[in-house]
């Protein structure tokens, strides 16, 4: 196989803390021997667990972001045991220009796994971590928010997994970031996801979705920071006991939790974030916005649960999901 183009200037295996870069050549219009400088931190004391720490997967979701770079600086080496590896913005590319995907090759890195030494800068990107980073890790913490298009109550979530102490130990380390929900995550579609390259390899994965509007809020950056630490308690690698806070545990049983648009128009919220439904609830109207006197279009929730997600522009269109369901276990 192809040695990835990227080359990190930290030593993995050294102890103390190290800032620097994963440096990825790219050659363009603007610089012609240039490089993609993704920032990226270790902090290491001894023997012990690894934790890789990861935002800016989607470039357009800060809360990750924040709590991480906020974390490089905050942690001495004599604060942990074993390794944490910070990369708070994943597709930097993504995230300095504060979209989801990559404006160099037009990439999503959650659906670029287990990427291509020889692709574009995303799938390099994503080569990356798929034989260099992941193997190195035994826990794995991917910040997520709902970026432009989406906004969630704040969740930390983990899979169902073939491999039952596997997920057992994913769920554990899920409740102990200590999110304000914590969803057992059904995906419509996880090929080529960072999270599936993770699980294939046993690792202990958690993600977050966090909140969402291209913004951060006040609320739903606590809820980052406490939870990485915790995340970190629950490894072993920081000392002390878990900060444990109510969770409301839900469950995504079936594709009935998502209410998917077949219009588009003008989107009227019925219920908000946080709200319990019961089936045949009204979650939003669409309306027609080319003609007057027509009737909206209803969605309605098609099982009894907690509205964890949905749509954020004001328009949406055909396809688009309109919300989000969790059902309380
Ligand atoms: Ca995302």
């Amino acid at each position: 196989m192809t040695t990835s183009p990227i080359s990190p200037d930290i030593d993995f295996d050294a102890d103390g803390v190290q800032h620097g870069w994963l440096r990825l050549p790219h050659s363009s219009e603007r610089s012609a021997w240039g490089a993609i400088m993704i920032p990226i931190c270790q902090v290491k004391n001894g023997a012990g667990p690894t934790a890789l720490l990861t935002g800016g997967n989607h470039g357009d979701e800060y809360e990750g972001p924040i709590a991480l770079f906020e974390l490089t600086r905050a942690l001495a080496a004599a604060d942990v045991q074993g390794r944490v590896i910070i990369v708070p913005a994943m597709n930097h590319p993504a995230l300095v220009a504060a979209r989801r995907t990559s404006p160099l090759d037009g990439g999503n890195l959650n659906r670029s796994f287990p990427g291509a030494p020889d692709g574009g800068p995303t799938a390099k990107i994503a080569d990356f971590f798929q034989r260099a980073l992941l193997p190195l890790a035994d826990y794995v913490l991917d910040f997520h928010s709902g970026g432009k298009t989406l906004e969630f109550a704040p969740f930390a979530a983990a899979h169902r997994l073939d491999d039952a102490r596997q997920e057992a130990a994913c769920m554990a380390a899920m409740r102990a970031f200590g999110a304000p929900y914590s969803v057992a995550l059904r995906e419509l579609d996880a090929v080529g996801m960072y999270d599936t390259a993770a699980e294939a390899m046993g690792k202990i994965f958690v993600s977050t979705e966090i909140g969402g509007g291209g913004t951060a809020r006040a609320a739903g950056v606590r809820v980052a920071r406490r939870g990485v630490r915790n995340f970190l308690r629950h490894a072993g690698i920081l000392a002390g006991p878990v900060d444990v806070v109510d969770s409301v545990t839900l469950d995504m049983p079936d594709a009935d939790c998502y209410v998917t648009s077949l219009s588009a128009g003008l989107i009227a919220p019925a219920a908000d974030l946080g709200a319990t439904v019961k089936a045949g609830d009204v979650l939003a109207e669409v309306h027609d916005v080319r003609r007057t006197g027509a009737a909206p279009d209803v969605y309605r929730a098609r099982r009894d649960g907690v509205l964890i997600g949905r749509h954020f522009p004001g328009l949406v269109a055909m396809g688009d999901p309109i919300a989000v369901l969790g059902v309380p276990v």
